[in-house]
């Protein structure tokens, strides 16, 4: 039988997750939808044969959804949430898991009195080939103690829904999850600086912006976040440690050599570029959410990285360095699958 399915949002991801859950994935039925945008849910509701919610509430509510996938704006996440955990409904949730670390707090400790893990938030870097291979490495002292990482997120361009917080708690959240990941830490300080303002940008985006994460153990993770390139959507990392680096390749699938040049592809945006990964996400949480739990990037994860965007804003407000302060981590989340990603190999990191 396959797993009936809520759907929270039907915006650009919305419709890319529905698509794959639909199309590409077996297992997984989506029997309602829900966007602020009635007609546009409507839309999608009468494609694929679901029934349309007024609000993400009534479609936590509806006996006939058994999961729930939060695809819609960041802002409105905790909410949901919160309600399918109240309804002990299995949840997908987008990042950020929520925009403030209060609201993260509320979620771990809802989730940690229930006693089990109903939350996989989607940071599906973990789930990429390339980043699932660097971590394998580094974690098997290929590199030896990582000392380093740098991260660079560059998007082509931004919708006009997105508002100057979101280069932090939307876009800089993937790349600071990414590196508590392959660096099996956390993150004790940062620091901000906004670069000269990319003149060809929007006048009140801080574009480009840089971060400087200090983590626990020592190592540093500086990170470029370009959200208006204009080029193409360019992800790179080098995780450097005491032996060796190790980093992600930037060539694109072929080098095209003509009239004199060589050239590549560059991904057009985030689906081309992690369309592995955002499948493997979901081959990940649709076994665990039929059996009623969840694995892979948890709440406690969410709850990190937003704490550490948050802190950000604060660095980059006040011009200062901001240290930042956890909450004890519940027992739940110790678990050996409990916050470091997905389990089994997708890639083998050996040779
Ligand atoms: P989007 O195209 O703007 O879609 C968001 C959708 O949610 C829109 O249809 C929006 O409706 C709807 N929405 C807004 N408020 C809502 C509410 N209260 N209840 C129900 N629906 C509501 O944005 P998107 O790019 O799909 O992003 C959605 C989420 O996915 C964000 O959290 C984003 O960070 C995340 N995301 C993740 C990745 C990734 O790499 N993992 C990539 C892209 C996006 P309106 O258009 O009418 O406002």
């Amino acid at each position: 039988m396959p797993l009936k399915i809520g759907v929270i949002g039907t915006g650009m991801i919305g419709e890319d997750h529905i698509r794959r859950l639909t199309q590409v994935l077996s297992g997984a039925e989506i029997v309602a939808v829900s966007d602020v945008d009635a007609r546009k849910a409507q839309a999608v509701a009468d494609r694929i044969g679901a029934r349309r919610h007024e609000t993400g509430e009534a479609l936590i509510a509806d006996p006939n959804v058994e999961a729930v996938v939060i695809a819609s704006w960041g802002r409105t996440h905790a909410a949901y949430v919160l309600a399918a955990l109240a309804a002990q409904k299995p949840v997908f949730c987008e990042k950020p898991l929520a925009t403030s670390s209060a609201d993260c707090r509320r979620i771990v400790e809802a989730e940690a009195a229930l006693g089990r893990r109903l939350v996989q938030v989607g940071f599906m870097r973990r789930f990429d080939p390339a980043y699932v291979a660097m971590q394998r490495l580094i974690a098997a002292g290929r590199i030896g103690t990582p000392l380093m990482f740098h991260s660079v997120h560059r998007n082509a361009s931004v919708p006009p829904s997105y508002i100057p917080a979101m280069i932090l708690d939307d876009t800089c959240v993937h790349d600071i999850d990414i590196s508590r990941w392959l660096l099996a830490d956390e993150v004790k300080a940062v620091t901000v600086k906004s670069a000269r303002r990319n003149s060809k940008g929007r006048a009140d985006l801080a574009d480009p912006t840089l971060v400087l994460l200090e983590m626990a153990q020592g190592g540093l993770v500086d990170i470029e976040i370009s959200v208006q390139i204009g080029y193409g959507y360019d992800i790179r990392g080098e995780v450097v440690g005491e032996t060796g680096t190790v980093a992600l390749s930037t060539g694109s699938p072929v080098d095209l050599r003509s009239a004199g040049a060589v050239s590549g592809h560059v991904p057009e945006d985030w689906r081309e570029r992690f369309i592995t990964a955002y499948d493997e996400e979901f081959r990940h949480w649709l076994p665990a959410a039929a059996a009623g739990s969840a694995t892979g990037p948890s709440c406690w994860d969410g709850y990190a990285a937003t704490l550490a965007t948050e802190a950000a804003a604060r660095a980059r407000d006040s011009g200062q360095t901001q240290t930042i302060t956890m909450i004890d981590k519940p027992a739940l989340y110790a678990s050996p699958n409990g916050d470091q990603g997905p389990e089994r190999t997708i890639f083998a990191a050996g040779g």
